[in-house]
């Protein structure tokens, strides 16, 4: 190498360190090849110097053109493609000295992950310049040439770098302080806009995710067999996805968090054009703090719905524990779940064996409606052919439900030991209820179930056994439940209907006080006549019965006739009764039924009190 040769790359290595140890004043990539140009012109003294630099994102070359003259002048120059160069730059080469009768140029060139980076040295006109650099020269300057390209380029990209990581943990600081959802998509929005604002961006989400209007936000479904199969695939397999056309390159980047992908974000460009390593991290990152920042917001709602769930169970339960009758468990349910659920009609409806459903008293109007009926039906089979729940958003358009005026319908059967029973909510609306609904009746309905199950029983049980508080005697309700059982178990029965005779008078001459204790001394006597399997009961004012399982009309009858005759010589102030037996007989292969049973007791005790009272008469 000449001497002058050695001066010059000394010269402009430590020009270029120069310019490298100022890097933060720069501002782009073409200000920092217009400083090297400008030093190989004073150097080299060619025509001009022009720096290429492809642009994979862009898909061009990018480049300045410096004319050496006393007053620099500049250019910028866009090239679409290498076919624009007169020769071809193989990338196990390093320079060409180029001669033709247009053109007297050096190129000198490097590959690097981004392409192709070019330097063209012009010496039209001054071609016996172009000659005399010696081949070591030349190579000692390729070096220094793309030594400063690559160490200024890295500078560059630092400070870009720098402002992307500037903005993402501007961001970040951001997404931590909020739980809203649509807020958290805003700012990612709006940090990629600033970033890069040449591309378009969208955000594809799965079915049930929520949708801000004014976002670029579109939705997708997996399941779908025409679904974009690069956003399937980014969303499946959680990774990144390039569709390229012609005139477009789509990036698609899986929007994840710590325990799944929530969906897919879309980076359009209007060029093919080949995303650089590190743009792909910088949107990498942010769609991984977007799906972290939605993360957060989902669980955050998560948890304040359980915390309303908690609170919910509490407050029912509390309500329940105040030993309330059915009506006011059923009125309680159905006030919170009509404010919690929204839902325009509930029921709590109780499934028994073999009978027809019963709506329970405290539902909703529209359940006891005529028309309710078929729709109550549909709905109870199909619970219970679904495993006990049911779902519908849009029920009316299945062919079932299409007759009824309710799209939304939740029902959920609830049952314990002894109680069956299903929970209906109803609304017009399409899309009222939600899988978390049906969670969260599921979730209130389980400590209740049992509450409601012992309410229930206590009730009946109550109205079953309840005895009667002046006569001790078993209420109507239970005779006729025990007559009904009898009538299934046994072969036979009697039914006695007893009433006092002229007792208006006693009551008249005695007072009522005497009265009630004629009416104490009658049930005991009945008590005391008839057997510890009898059920002796008070069926209503001052008329009496007692059902005699398994005894036939005619010891029904002699009962009934020690009855009345005890009374007669016992009772004090002196009272008579009537009586009227009825019975039934399996042999007499006619359906026996407690309403026949009754009335004929009754009409055969019409007669006896016809035919002069104290006495008995029995129906045949
Ligand atoms: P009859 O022989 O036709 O039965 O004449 P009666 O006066 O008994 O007439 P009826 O059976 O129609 O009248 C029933 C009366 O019994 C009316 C009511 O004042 C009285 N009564 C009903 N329940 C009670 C009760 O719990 N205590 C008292 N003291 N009186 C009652
Ligand atoms: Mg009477
Ligand atoms: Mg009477």
């Amino acid at each position: 190498m000449k001497i002058n040769e050695k001066e010059i790359l000394f010269e402009m290595k430590s020009e270029f360190f120069d310019f490298v140890s100022r890097q933060d004043d720069y501002k782009n990539f073409v200000q920092s090849y217009e400083d090297y140009a400008k030093v190989v012109c004073r150097l080299l003294m060619p025509t001009s110097v022009s720096v290429h630099h492809y642009i994979n994102r862009v898909g061009y070359f990018e480049g300045i053109k410096i004319i050496n003259s006393s007053i620099y002048s500049k250019e910028l120059i866009r090239i679409d493609n290498e076919q624009h160069f007169p020769i071809q730059f193989i990338q196990s080469e390093k320079y060409i000295i180029y001669k033709s009768s247009l053109q007297k140029t050096i190129y000198l060139w490097s590959h690097d992950e981004e392409g192709l980076s070019l330097v063209e040295l012009d010496f039209s006109g001054k071609e016996e310049l172009m000659d005399q650099f010696s081949s070591e020269f030349l190579l000692n300057f390729h070096e220094v040439t793309f030594n400063f390209k690559n160490v200024s380029t890295r500078a560059l990209r630092t400070i870009e770098q720098g402002k992307q990581y500037f903005e993402l943990s501007k961001i970040t600081s951001k997404l931590h302080s909020s739980f809203e959802i649509e807020y958290v998509l805003e700012e990612i929005i709006s940090s990629l806009r600033t970033v890069y604002p040449n591309f378009n961006y969208q955000l594809l989400f799965t079915n049930q995710t929520i949708e801000p209007s004014h976002l670029p936000i579109a939705q997708f479904s997996p399941m779908d067999k025409d679904a974009n199969p690069y956003i399937i695939k980014a969303y499946s397999e959680n990774i990144i996805t390039f569709e390229k056309t012609n005139n477009s390159t789509n990036m698609y980047i899986p929007i994840q968090g710590q325990q799944g992908v929530y969906g897919v974000l879309k980076v359009e460009s209007d060029k093919a054009v080949e995303y650089l390593k590190w743009e792909e991290e910088f949107f990498n990152i942010l769609a991984t703090k977007a799906g972290t920042a939605l993360e957060n917001a989902k669980l955050y709602k998560q948890i304040e719905e359980s915390a309303k769930r908690t609170q919910f169970v509490n407050e029912i339960s509390q309500n329940l524990n105040q030993n309330l009758n059915i009506l006011d468990v059923v009125n309680c349910l159905v006030d919170h779940f009509k404010e919690t659920f929204q839902c325009e009609e509930i029921a709590l409806i109780l499934l028994h064996d073999n009978e027809p459903y019963e709506v329970l008293k405290g539902s909703t109007s529209y359940f006891f409606e005529e028309d309710a009926k078929l729709f109550i039906h549909h709905i109870i089979k199909s619970t219970i052919d679904h495993d006990g729940t049911l779902l519908k958003v849009n029920a009316c358009s299945e062919e079932a439900f299409q007759s009824f005026p309710f799209n939304s319908i939740l029902a959920v059967k609830i049952e314990t030991k002894g109680l069956a029973g299903i929970v209906i909510m109803l609304h017009r609306d399409i899309c009222k209820f939600t899988y978390q609904d049906r969670t969260l009746v599921q979730n209130v309905m389980e400590p209740t179930k049992l509450a409601l199950r012992n309410t229930i029983l206590q009730d009946r049980l109550e109205q079953l056994v309840a005895t009667d508080h002046l006569t001790n005697l078993f209420s109507r309700a239970y005779l006729e439940e025990q007559i009904l059982k009898s009538i299934q178990e046994d072969q036979k029965g009697t039914l006695i209907l007893l009433d006092i005779d002229d007792f208006k008078k006693v009551n008249d001459q005695y007072g009522h006080q005497i009265g009630d204790d004629v009416l104490v001394q009658v049930s005991n006597i009945i008590k005391r006549v008839v057997r510890s399997t009898d059920v002796a009961a008070r069926w209503g004012g001052e008329e009496l019965a007692a059902y005699l399982p398994r005894i036939g009309v005619e010891d029904g009858k002699r009962v009934a006739i020690r009855i009345i005759e005890e009374v007669e010589k016992i009772s004090k102030p002196k009272v008579t009764t009537s009586c009227g037996v009825s019975s039934w007989n399996k042999t007499d292969h006619k359906d026996a039924s407690l309403n026949v049973l009754f009335k004929n007791a009754d009409d055969a005790l019409y007669e006896a009190k016809e035919n002069g009272k104290n006495r008995v008469m029995v129906s045949f």
